[in-house]
């Protein structure tokens, strides 16, 4: 049994015939998934005979760091492999205050949104929740975060609502650390999915990519919008239970000639009324090979977008990309691991 990924619940099976008392299991549990345990023999507050009987019966493992690449600003991206071959990613973005996280929840994805690296790539397996916590574990490790304020979101490869479960575990897992307010789940809008993320006793916060501002456009740019309309999926986020002074992030990756006119702009301050949110404008991270075609708006074309959102008094942040230089939006880098690992 690998011991990154256990529950609570799980470790007091493990433990029950050698040590089953509630401070045992409780000091497991710190040392994997707050002090970020690399190994049972840094547990140095457990008998080493109890160490020595678990590591007859369990591992620790992490995924492998494969590449790390650093760019301007401080940002570290990580191509993690799992040991069936999985390949995804992870960046570290250090921001004011604290660094910023972003996570895969799938090793591909399934959703097949046109301007997506990862979803061009095609879809992968769920990792378990004990493999996403994994990405945080060496992270947090690898760069000396331990102890130091982060902020999580599931913005990497994959679709966090159609994994479930092991986004449920994932977030589990993390809140020992880190607030459930300091967690973002990230979604194409998989209706199904949302009720259940409400349901989650430590709810994370939610972000959702909306990325065009009509039905139409929307099932071009996102296949899945053919199955989750956009009037179903607004009627549920009108309905999803927010906590005081929480609001909904609505993300809008921005594409030249597409979803970049004033009539889009000037749609959606009406598509959005009475939800609390705000809009996280992200210009294109373009690909030559995976993105022929599409390109970014340029910079006047966004101010104006984001003038007119302004005006309707909508929070509008736009996103400069951080990192750009390691390929910095979702699936990128895991594209150009596989080219290279593919080039003689
Ligand atoms: N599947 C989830 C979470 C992962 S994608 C979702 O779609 O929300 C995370 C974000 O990256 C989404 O908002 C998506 O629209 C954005 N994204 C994907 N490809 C991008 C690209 N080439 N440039 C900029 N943003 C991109
Ligand atoms: Fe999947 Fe999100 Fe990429 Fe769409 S944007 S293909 S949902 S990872």
């Amino acid at each position: 049994m690998n011991l990154v990924g256990a529950s609570r619940a799980e470790l007091a099976t493990l433990l029950h015939d050698l040590d089953p008392r509630p401070y045992r299991v409780a000091q497991v549990y710190q040392w994997l998934t707050r002090r970020l345990a690399g190994s049972l023999d840094e547990m140095t507050n457990l008998p080493k005979a109890l160490r020595e009987s678990l590591a007859d019966r369990s591992v620790i493992r992490d995924p492998e760091a494969l590449e790390v690449r650093r760019g301007g600003e401080g940002t570290a991206k990580f191509a993690f492999a799992y040991p069936d071959g999985a390949v995804v990613e992870a960046v570290a973005m250090p921001m004011e205050g604290h660094t910023t996280l972003c996570l895969s929840s799938q090793a591909g994805c399934a959703v097949g949104c046109v301007f997506c690296v990862t979803g061009i790539l095609g879809a992968g397996r769920n990792l378990t929740g004990g493999e996403i916590f994994g990405q945080y574990r060496v992270i947090m490790r690898q760069e000396g975060l331990v102890g130091a304020p982060v902020n999580v979101v599931f913005m990497g490869m994959g679709e966090p609502l159609l994994n479930l479960p092991g986004i449920t575990r994932a977030v589990e897992l993390l809140a020992e650390t880190v607030s459930p307010r300091r967690i973002t789940v990230s979604t194409a809008g998989i209706v199904p999915g949302l009720a259940k993320l409400a349901a989650l006793e430590r709810r994370p916060k939610l972000a959702v990519s909306l990325n065009a501002t009509t039905q139409e456009q929307r099932e071009r740019l996102m296949p899945i919008a053919a199955r989750w309309p956009l009037e179903d999926l607004l009627a549920a986020l009108r309905a999803f239970p927010l906590e005081r002074g929480r609001r909904i992030t609505f993300e809008y990756v921005m594409l030249a000639g597409i979803n970049d006119s004033l009539d889009d702009a000037r749609r959606l301050p009406r598509l959005l009324r009475g939800i609390p949110c705000k809009v996280n404008l992200i210009p294109l991270n373009p690909d030559e090979q995976y993105l022929a075609g599409l390109a970014a708006p340029d910079e006047a074309t966004i101010s104006a977008f984001a003038g007119v959102l302004a005006a309707a008094h909508m929070n509008v942040t736009v996103r400069w990309s951080k990192g750009r230089d390691v390929a910095a939006a979702c699936g990128q880098l895991r594209g150009q691991v596989i080219r290279e690992r593919a080039a003689p």
